[in-house]
C-alpha cells in the first residue's frame, strides 16, 4: 500500500482516504463520495477495512464484530473506490501474540509491537471515560493507515463526532500533511444513526434504538423553548426518556463546546450534545449541535 502510494504520490496524484471497520453502510458511502467530491475525477480514493483489535477493551465486540468483506468490495466498486486496503493483524502489529504470555486479542498489548500514540486531552471524556484504550487504539492505528495509504485528504464520520476530533488534534500535534475532513451523519428514515452496530439490533430493539434520536430531538425542543437549560437538569431529564424503553440504558449523556469539548452548565443554542446507550447489549453512540 505504501509504495503504490507513494508511487502516486511522484507523479502528482492525489490521495483521498476513509478509514473503516468494514460492514459497510451509506454512511461509509457518503464518506467515500465526500472524498471524491473534494478530489475531483484525476484523485485516487482508498478505503480501508481494518476491524483494529487495539481499540477494543478485552470485554468489548471485537470478535463478532459484523463482517462481510465481499459485500463491502461490491459496494466500493460500485462507489467508484480505486483502491480497498485490507491488512490483517499480522501486517498492522508484527508478531501478534507469539509469546507464551500471548495477550487476549483486544488487550491492546499485542506482542512484537510496542509503539501508540496517544492524545492526552480530548480523548479523555466521554468515549474515552467510558472506554478506556478505545482512542490509544485508534489513534494508533490512523496514525500507522495515514503513513501507510499517505493521504492529501481523510474523510471522517461527525457521527464518531469525539473520535473526529481526536483524529484532527493529532494530524495538527504530530504535523500530518493531511487534510481531515468531517462529514454530516447518515441516518435511517426513522432518525437512528446508520452504524454496522445496528445489525446487533434484533426485533423491538430495534424500535427502542429510536430513543436516541428522540433524546436528542427533545434537547433540540428544551433549548429553543428556553434558550438556556441547566445541564445537569436536562440530563435528568433525557436519563428518563431514555431509560423508559425497557431494553434501554444511558451511560453517559454530554453537553460541551464542539471545539474544546469543555463542558457546559448551562445548555445553550450551538452546544453539542453527545450521548452513548446501551439498547439491550448493544452499546449506540450520537451526537447533534443543538
Ligand atoms: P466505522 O467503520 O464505524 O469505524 O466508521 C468508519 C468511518 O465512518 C468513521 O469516520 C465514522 O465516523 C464514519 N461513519 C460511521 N457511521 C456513519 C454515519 N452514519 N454517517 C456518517 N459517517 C459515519
Amino acid at each position: 500500500m505504501q509504495q503504490l502510494a507513494l508511487r502516486w504520490k511522484r507523479v502528482g496524484v492525489k490521495i483521498g482516504f476513509v478509514p473503516t471497520m468494514g460492514y459497510l453502510h451509506d454512511g461509509h458511502l457518503s464518506l467515500v463520495r465526500e472524498a471524491r467530491k473534494r478530489l475531483g475525477k484525476k484523485g485516487m480514493i482508498v478505503v480501508s477495512i481494518y476491524v483494529n483489535p487495539t481499540q477494543f477493551a478485552p470485554t468489548e465486540d471485537l470478535s463478532k464484530y459484523p463482517r462481510d468483506l465481499k459485500r463491502d468490495l461490491q459496494m466500493c466498486r460500485a462507489e467508484g473506490v480505486d483502491v480497498v486496503f485490507t491488512p490483517d493483524d499480522a501486517e498492522m502489529y508484527p508478531r501478534w501474540g507469539e509469546a507464551a504470555d500471548k495477550p487476549a486479542r483486544g488487550d491492546a498489548r499485542p506482542t512484537g509491537y510496542s509503539t501508540y500514540v496517544i492524545e492526552e486531552k480530548l480523548g479523555r471524556v466521554m468515549e474515552g471515560a467510558a472506554r478506556p484504550v478505545h482512542f490509544r487504539g485508534v489513534t494508533t492505528v490512523v496514525a500507522k493507515l495515514f503513513n501507510l495509504v499517505q493521504p492529501d485528504v481523510a474523510v471522517f464520520g461527525q457521527k464518531d463526532f469525539q473520535q473526529a476530533a481526536v483524529v484532527k488534534r493529532m494530524a495538527g500535534d504530530l504535523n500530518f500533511p493531511v487534510k481531515i475532513v468531517v462529514a454530516p451523519t447518515r441516518r435511517e428514515p426513522d432518525g437512528l444513526a446508520m452504524s454496522s452496530r445496528n445489525k446487533y439490533l434484533a426485533g423491538d430493539l430495534r424500535r427502542q434504538a429510536r430513543v436516541l434520536w428522540r433524546a436528542m430531538q427533545a434537547a433540540q425542543a428544551a433549548v429553543k423553548q428556553s434558550n438556556s437549560v441547566p445541564a445537569a437538569k436536562l440530563k435528568a431529564n433525557l436519563k428518563k426518556l431514555i431509560e423508559s424503553e425497557p431494553a434501554a440504558r444511558l451511560d453517559y449523556v454530554e453537553f460541551f463546546e464542539p471545539e474544546t469539548l469543555a463542558p457546559v452548565a448551562q445548555v445553550t443554542r450551538g452546544a453539542q450534545m453527545a450521548l452513548a446507550v446501551f439498547v439491550g447489549k448493544t452499546r449506540l453512540i450520537d451526537n447533534i449541535r443543538l
